[in-house]
């Protein structure tokens, strides 16, 4: 689905950042518990710095879901999370997107009834009772909430490994979506060999997989991915390499497979942040993961060189680089008119089924 974004009345388009930031911390004060902020670690510097909470998409689904006092969340990030704030939050809460447009590519490559109907293809053919949905944090609300109708969970890239752990204690395969990266350097790590890995192509007739490897397949990949961390290749890390042998390499799971192979580390948004945060002073790191992220890493530890990976392209989320200081000031100050994210309650209850095993099972 696409949304448009409200146009700010030109006192929020003209406004400085000096001005704009003077309004926000007014009205933050004014509202004071009854307003919690959080920011997406991808965010602009200057919107990072007025979150409450800074975190990772499942850092963040936690603290909503502990955080009863709060009338207000702004979720400064992309639509699925702000969908995932309000099907964890409170009856009453209310949660706001302040820019209407943020919503991640890699969501969309899963729309709904594809994904119902690739789902009635894999049971039909295998039987059903087989597969279990694990549904990526990236995702639809509507797909939540199928996953929850359909014995799955939702899995972000802090706990993956747990979600797989989860699934195969209880069925014999995986269908996983919408990134096929994520899932695929998961189910190595799990010891599953290529030729049980099968990638659902929704463009193809039955998804591009013949009948005898989808019997064979333990793990069922949706083709979706991340356009940023797949701007990253493995030449990349091989410049880095020959340039300086001490640096240490760590990359985000939803970049490709040789990527990761060859990367130090590997991990989540959090992870990566530890991962810096813990190195000693005078380290050398080059990271695979959205730009803004890097450069406020960079802007906070100043003791290390941190770099971007790829140096040759860039890796810049413009989803969330959306949010403006405009676009907060102008939902902090104008709740009535400002994005309003309400998921429906008959798509909130399996959501919210499928959001609470992930949190259930921790990382
Ligand atoms: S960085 Fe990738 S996965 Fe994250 S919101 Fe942007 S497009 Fe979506």
């Amino acid at each position: 689905m696409s949304y448009r974004a409200a146009v700010l009345p030109e006192e929020y388009r003209v406004a400085g950042e000096d001005k704009l930031a003077g309004r926000i911390l007014a009205r933050k004060k004014e509202l004071g518990e009854r307003l919690l902020i959080l920011t997406h670690h991808y965010q602009r510097v200057e919107i990072v710095r007025f979150g409450d909470e800074v975190g990772d998409s499942y850092g963040l689904a936690k603290i909503a879901s502990r955080s009863p006092k709060a009338e207000y969340i702004v979720f400064c990030g992309v639509r699925f999370m702000a969908e995932a704030a309000d099907i964890l939050g409170r009856p009453g809460q209310k949660v706001f997107l302040p820019n209407a447009t943020a919503g991640c590519p890699m969501a969309d490559m899963a729309p709904s009834e594809k994904v119902y109907n690739a789902w009635d293809d894999i049971e039909e053919r295998i039987g059903k009772g087989r597969t279990v949905p694990i549904s990526y944090m990236n995702s639809s609300a509507e797909l939540k909430a199928f996953t929850g109708m359909n014995g799955g969970l939702i899995c972000t890239s802090s706990n993956a490994d747990a979600a797989f752990k989860w699934s195969y204690e209880r069925f014999e395969k995986l269908f996983f979506f919408p990134d096929q990266h994520l899932g695929r350097n998961t189910a190595k790590k799990f010891g599953i060999p290529k030729d049980e890995i099968a990638l659902y192509d929704p463009r193809q007739p039955s998804g591009g997989i013949d009948d005898a490897r989808l019997e064979k397949a333990r793990v069922i990949l949706w083709y979706g991915l991340c356009h940023v961390h797949a701007k990253f290749r493995p030449d990349h890390i091989d410049q880095w390499r020959a340039k300086d042998p001490s640096v240490r390499i760590v990359v985000h799971p939803e970049c490709e497979e040789e990527v990761v192979d060859r990367a130090d580390a590997v991990g989540s948004t959090a992870f990566i942040v530890n991962y810096v945060e813990s190195a000693p002073a005078g380290s050398t790191i080059a990271i695979g993961t959205e730009l803004n992220l890097i450069h406020r890493l960079a802007l906070t530890h100043k003791d290390k060189n941190i770099y971007e990976l790829s140096g040759d392209t860039c890796p810049m989320c413009s989803n969330m680089f959306r949010t403006t200081l405009a676009d907060l000031c102008f939902t902090l100050e104008n709740p009535d008119k400002g994005e309003l994210v309400v998921v429906p309650n008959e798509i909130k209850r399996d959501a919210k089924t499928a959001l609470e095993r992930m949190l259930h099972i921790g990382k």
